[in-house]
């Protein structure tokens, strides 16, 4: 990204975050994203069956509980904004972990080290 010394205004490109508005890069954090709540919904769903398994134990119910039929579409309807939402939390993630390594770089020009937040110019492929 893109990051502007406060004391003397140059512009640097630092880091490895595209310095340019780029849809791959939105898709790298939609991946991510979606990852993301794959491995968190695993680790729901082993918990779960592990209650469910310590429940039937306990109660002696042969048969395992099965999911309503709106669970499939709401889970839709929430995922989506969730998966959006997780997109732009990792962005802002990735931006803050390069901003805390980039404020540690002095400017060239005047050897300060006050960085304003990164941004990017324009749009790239
Ligand atoms: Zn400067």
């Amino acid at each position: 990204m893109l990051y502007r010394c406060r004391k003397c205004e140059q512009v640097e490109a630092f880091g490895c975050l595209p310095a340019v508005s780029c849809g791959m890069y939105l898709m790298v954090l939609l991946g991510i994203s979606v990852g993301s709540f794959s491995v968190a919904l695993q680790v729901v769903a082993h918990a779960a069956r592990r209650v469910a398994h310590a429940a039937r134990r306990v109660a002696h119910s042969a048969t395992p509980p099965h999911l309503p039929w709106w669970v499939m579409p709401v889970g839709f309807v929430i995922g989506i904004p969730l998966v959006v939402l997780g997109a732009y939390l990792w962005g802002r993630f990735l931006e803050l972990m390069e901003y805390l390594f980039v404020a540690l770089h002095r400017c060239p020009n005047c050897k300060a080290r006050r960085w304003s937040w990164g941004f990017t110019s324009g749009f790239g492929l």
